[in-house]
């Protein structure tokens, strides 16, 4: 049981928004040689099932019909991966103060309406919620709660919480819920580490330079 948790935990979800956590699915972003996290099919269910976009249930009916439709697979993983470098764009330039490209708000406004398609309103015990319709037979099931998420984010008042994690090789999103606003690292376990790390070898190196 145990093993199968951690087998399970592949991503690192640090974002704070669903929306977030799907940017930061590519590694070293910003350097020569970044490390694509989605590379099949399955990666990008394992991801929307570690990240709750995904009931485990969903996750195996959607593996079994990609097994059917490869070519539907792959072309759900480009289009997925064309929203996430979208929507990643799109945060950026909110965190640095700055205006989204008209193209990248017009690539998800289109996938919050298609999305859109496949919500309803129902009634629960005590008011309604929203419910996802077709979920089994469309392959892009777990791309409608992240540009959900987008769109939600996009026009709350968190927006000004959004950051870049400050390691020149991450790049990664997250919102900045402390209460100082002064986080700077998507996780200060890695690249908090890593940049105290390089920042205490870099002063004992100019400091045997010095002797
Ligand atoms: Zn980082």
């Amino acid at each position: 049981m145990v093993e199968n948790v951690i087998q399970t935990q592949i991503f690192e979800l640090t974002g704070g928004r669903l929306c977030l956590d799907f940017t930061n699915t590519i590694e070293d972003r910003p350097s020569d040689h970044p490390h694509e996290l989605l590379n099949n099919y399955s990666d990008l269910v394992s991801w929307g099932k570690q990240a709750q976009a995904l009931t485990e249930h969903e996750s195996q009916q959607l593996l079994a019909r990609a097994e059917r439709h490869p070519g539907e697979a792959s072309s759900v993983l480009a289009q997925a991966i064309a929203l996430r470098e979208a929507i990643y764009r799109i945060f950026k330039a909110v965190a640095e103060d700055a205006v989204p490209e008209a193209d990248d708000l017009v690539s998800l406004s289109a996938a919050i309406a298609e999305a859109m398609t496949h919500a309803r309103i129902v009634a629960r015990a005590g008011g309604f919620t929203w419910e996802w319709i077709d979920t089994a037979v469309n392959l892009d099931r777990m791309l409608w709660p992240v540009v959900r998420s987008a769109e939600d984010l996009l026009i709350s008042d968190e927006l000004d919480a959004v950051r870049v994690c400050a390691s020149d090789t991450c790049n990664w999103l997250f919102i900045d819920t402390s209460k100082n606003h002064s986080r700077r690292w998507c996780d200060m376990k890695s690249c908090g580490n890593r940049a105290k790390a390089r920042r205490f070898y870099s002063r004992k190196k100019s400091a045997s330079v010095d002797v």
